[in-house]
C-alpha cells in the first residue's frame, strides 16, 4: 500500500527567517566560531537548506562558560521573586510569538504546525510559567533536632550547568531545561542539536532583545555533538543536563563521574503500549496512533511495542490498518498535516534498514514500511506509517527505531503482558487501554517505567514528573522535584543552648 503526500503549495506560508546565518550567543553578544567553521540546518519536508549555524569550536566552549561563571554570583544574588518575573517575561515573550517559532520549529525539523502551533510552543510557554510559580512556593525548611538545635536547610543554585538536548522537540526540550535552571539561580550553557538549532536561536534573539536576562546568565553554543558536545562534558560546569540517546548519555554519565559532578540524563525508550480486550476501539486506534506516530515517531516514549490481546487481534488491526491509511502526511506548513519529515535522510534509512530487519526476524509488514516520495515533495524524507506484527524477543521490539514504526506484539493475559513489557533495557514511558481502571492502574503499577499512560498517549503536562527507569536515564523533569536536581542543599545546625556545646564524653 503506498500513500500519497499532501503537497498544498497555495497552502503553505511564505515564510522569512530572521536570519540565514545564525550567531551563537555567548556572554550576551552574536558570535561566529573562532575558526569560522559552519554548518548547514535543513529543511527536511523539502530537502532544501535554510541557513548556517556556527560550529563551535573548543575556544567558544571556553569563552562560553567563562562568560556563564562571571555572570553566576550576579544571578545568584538575584532575589527569587525577580528571576521568576524574568520566566514569566520569557513566557510572554514566547506567547506572543508562538506563530512565529512554530514555524520555524516546523521548518527545521519537519513536524507538522498543528503540533508546533499547538503543543511544542504552548508546552514551552506553560513549563516557564510552572517553573516561575514553583520557586515562589518553595518556603524551605527549618526543624528543632532537639530543644538546643535548631537545623536550618538552604537551596544554593549549583552554579554554570552545561545542558545538551536532542532534535525531536528542541524548542520544548530547552524549555524543560532552561526554565527550572534558570529559576534556580544558574547559569547555563546550552546546546542544541545541530539537526535543530534554530528555534532556540530564536528565543535567545528574543530574550536578548527583550533584555530580560543579564548577559553571560545564558548562553547557546551550536555545532556537532562529537566537536561542541564533548567539549562542553569536559568544560568547567558544575553539572550536566543531557536529553538524547541512551549511547551519547553514558558518555555524559561518565563525563560528570570523572568530575564528581552531578548528570541528569533522559535517554531513549522502547515503551509498551497495552491494548486489552475491552478498551474501546476508538480511544485505542487513537492511543496507538498518538504513540507511533506522533512527531513521526521521533518520541523517546513512543508506544513502540504495541501489546494487542489475542482475542481482539484481527479486529484492531483492520481498524489500525483503516486509520492509518488515512493519516494525512506532507508539507509540515499545511494546517491539515498529520505527519510531516523524518528529521533527515541517515534517520530514515535507519528507520528503512529496521524494517528489513523486522522482515529478516520474522516480522510480517502490516501495512507501510517504505519510503513515500511522490512528486514534488518526494525531495523530503517522509516515511509511511508502518506497523510489524512480531514478538518481543525481535530487534524490532528491543531496539529504539525513532520512527513511525509500532511493532504489534499479541498476548494472553495481565500476566503475560506484564512480563513482556517489562522484558526491555528500557523504562521511559508506556500505555494501558481498558474500560476497567482497577486493571489499567494494576498493570501500570508493575510496569517498571518512569510514566505510564492510562486510555491516553504521549501528553507531557507541566507538574507530572517525566523520566526513566533503568537505561532510560536519571532523574525527573518537568515536575518542581527537578528543582533539587539545580540547587545544592546547605545546612545550618545552630546551637541554641546557653551552655558551650562540648564533646557528649567530655568531663564535666
Ligand atoms: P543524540 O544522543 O545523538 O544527541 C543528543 C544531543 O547530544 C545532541 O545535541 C547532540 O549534538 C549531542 N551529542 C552527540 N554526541 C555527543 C557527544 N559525544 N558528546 C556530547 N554531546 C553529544 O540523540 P538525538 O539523535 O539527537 O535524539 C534522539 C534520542 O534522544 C533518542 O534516543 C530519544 O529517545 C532521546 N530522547 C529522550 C528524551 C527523554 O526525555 N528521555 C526526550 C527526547 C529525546
Amino acid at each position: 500500500m503506498s500513500q500519497t503526500l499532501s503537497d498544498n503549495k497555495e497552502k503553505t506560508q511564505k515564510f522569512t527567517l530572521s536570519t540565514d546565518n545564525y550567531g551563537m550567543y555567548i556572554d550576551g553578544e552574536w558570535r561566529q566560531a573562532s575558526d569560522g567553521a559552519t554548518l548547514a540546518a535543513f529543511d527536511p519536508a523539502h530537502g532544501t537548506p535554510l541557513a548556517q549555524i556556527p560550529d563551535a569550536t573548543e575556544q567558544d566552549v571556553h569563552d562560553a562558560t567563562k562568560a556563564a561563571r562571571a555572570a553566576f554570583s550576579g544571578w545568584a544574588d538575584t532575589p527569587v521573586p525577580a528571576r521568576s518575573q524574568a520566566l514569566l517575561d520569557i513566557a510572554d515573550l514566547i506567547e506572543a510569538n508562538v506563530q512565529y517559532l512554530a514555524t520555524v520549529e516546523s521548518l527545521d525539523n519537519g513536524k507538522p504546525i498543528r503540533e508546533t502551533s499547538n503543543a511544542d510552543i504552548p508546552l514551552a510557554v506553560d513549563h516557564f510559567r510552572y517553573f516561575a510559580g514553583c520557586m515562589r512556593a518553595d518556603e524551605g525548611a527549618s526543624t528543632m533536632i532537639d530543644k538546643n538545635t535548631l537545623n536550618i536547610i538552604l537551596r544554593e543554585p549549583l552554579g554554570v550547568i552545561g545542558q545538551i538536548v536532542p532534535w525531536n522537540f528542541p524548542f520544548l526540550m530547552a524549555a524543560w531545561k532552561l526554565a527550572p535552571a534558570l529559576v534556580a539561580g544558574n547559569t547555563i550553557v546550552f546546546k542544541p542539536s545541530s539537526a535543530t538549532s534554530l528555534s532556540v536561536l530564536e528565543l535567545a534573539r528574543l530574550i536578548d532583545e527583550a533584555g530580560i536576562l543579564p548577559k553571560g546568565v545564558f548562553n547557546v553554543i551550536t555545532g556537532a555533538g562529537s566537536r561542541a558536545g564533548e567539549y562542553i562534558l569536559h568544560a568547567d560546569v558544575d553539572k550536566l543536563a543531557f536529553t538524547g540517546s541512551t549511547e551519547v548519555g553514558r558518555k555524559v554519565a561518565m563525563a560528570a563521574a570523572e568530575k564528581i559532578i552531578p548528570a541528569t540524563l533522559e535517554l531513549g525508550g522502547k515503551s509498551a503500549n497495552v491494548f486489552f480486550d475491552d478498551a474501546d476501539p476508538q480511544t485505542a486506534v487513537n492511543g496507538v496512533e498518538m504513540g507511533i506516530l506522533f512527531n513521526q515517531g521521533q518520541v523517546c516514549s513512543a508506544g513502540s511495542r504495541i501489546f494487542v490481546q489475542q482475542s481482539k487481534l484481527d479486529d484492531f488491526m483492520n481498524l489500525l490498518k483503516d486509520s492509518f491509511s488515512k493519516v494525512q502526511i506532507g508539507d509540515p506548513l499545511d494546517p491539515a498535516t498529520e505527519m510531516g519529515a523524518q528529521i533527515n535522510g541517515t534517520q530514515l534509512d535507519k528507520i528503512l534498514t529496521y524494517v528489513e530487519i523486522g522482515r529478516e526476524e520474522g516480522a510480517e509488514v502490516a501495512i507501510g514500511g517504505e519510503r513515500i516520495n511522490d512528486g514534488e515533495m518526494g525531495k523530503g524524507v517522509y516515511m509511511a506509517p508502518t506497523l510489524l506484527v512480531g514478538n518481543n524477543d525481535m530487534r524490532v521490539a528491543r531496539e529504539e527505531i525513532f520512527g513511525p514504526v509500532g511493532v504489534v506484539i499479541p498476548f494472553k493475559d495481565e500476566d503475560d503482558v506484564v512480563a513482556m513489557a517489562n522484558d526491555s533495557a528500557y523504562g521511559l514511558g508506556g500505555g494501558v487501554f481498558s474500560k476497567s481502571l482497577e486493571r489499567a492502574i494494576r498493570v501500570a503499577t508493575r510496569v517498571r517505567t518512569g510514566r505510564i499512560w492510562v486510555n491516553q498517549y504521549n501528553s507531557f503536562p507541566a507538574g507530572a514528573p517525566f523520566g526513566g527507569y533503568k537505561e532510560s536515564g536519571i532523574g525527573r523533569e518537568t515536575h518542581k522535584m527537578i528543582l533539587d536536581a539545580y540547587q545544592q542543599t546547605k545546612n545550618i545546625l545552630v546551637n541554641l543552648s546557653a551552655e558551650p556545646a562540648g564533646l557528649p564524653f567530655a568531663a564535666k
